[in-house]
């Protein structure tokens, strides 16, 4: 086991920098966000997991695991649980962590897909749906891409026909009026956030 693996200090560190990780201490390990989850039998840890191994200084497996992807935000959990841990917070704020570390997970889907819509929102500031679109199938590859660029296109039609898909999109697509406004803004609310969470450089 590697040093960076186990780390007593671990449940601080959570604390630290993701969001409502100081929150994670104040699970009872009851298991009611456990049995919750529709994902239950099909992820890796669930919350009630993924706590117990923060609280025990797991820290390798839990920045490396893809269980906080699979989350879908149905907040099942947070209605349930007893003691009111905003779960879904936790569970997202790990995801963002170890993704920010270069931890998460590589190829996994949730955390790709997540990646490719902030890039395509932050350039132009509104999502160039078409781009979203073919940059999503042709992720694996031109054939991949040609193959399920086929397999859609009567939805594609459907889209083109009722004029909610624009293929001229493909040479820029349309954006925010005051382009250079919103990426100060976003720049801004990164600084904010990364100097709340201490991860500013
Ligand atoms: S329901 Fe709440 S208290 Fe119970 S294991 Fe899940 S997070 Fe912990
Ligand atoms: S919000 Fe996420 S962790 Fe909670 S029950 Fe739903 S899928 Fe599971």
């Amino acid at each position: 086991m590697t040093e960076a693996a186990y780390r007593n200090d671990f449940l601080k560190e959570v604390e630290a920098h993701v969001e409502a990780g100081h929150e994670v201490k104040r699970c009872m390990q009851c298991g009611v966000c456990a049995g919750s989850c529709p994902f239950g039998p099909y992820w890796q840890h669930s919350p009630q997991k993924i706590f117990m191994m923060i609280r025990a200084g797991k820290r390798e497996a839990v920045l490396s695991s893809d269980a906080m992807w699979m989350c879908t935000s149905c907040y099942n959990c947070i209605a349930r649980c007893p003691r009111k841990l905003p779960i879904t917070h936790i569970m997202h704020g790990l995801a963002n962590y170890a993704h920010r570390l270069g931890l998460a997970p590589k190829g996994q889907p949730t955390r790709d897909f997540a990646v490719m819509f902030w890039q395509n929102l932050a350039r132009r500031g509104r999502v160039n749906e078409l781009k979203l679109t073919l940059g999503h199938y042709f992720k694996d590859g031109i054939g991949a891409g040609i193959k399920q660029g086929l397999a859609m296109k009567a939805v594609g039609l459907g889209l083109y026909k009722a004029k909610r898909l624009n293929p001229l999109e493909i040479f820029g697509g349309h954006k925010v009026a005051d382009l250079s406004g919103f990426h100060a803004i976003v720049a801004k609310a990164r600084e904010i956030e990364d100097r709340k969470r201490g991860l500013a450089s």
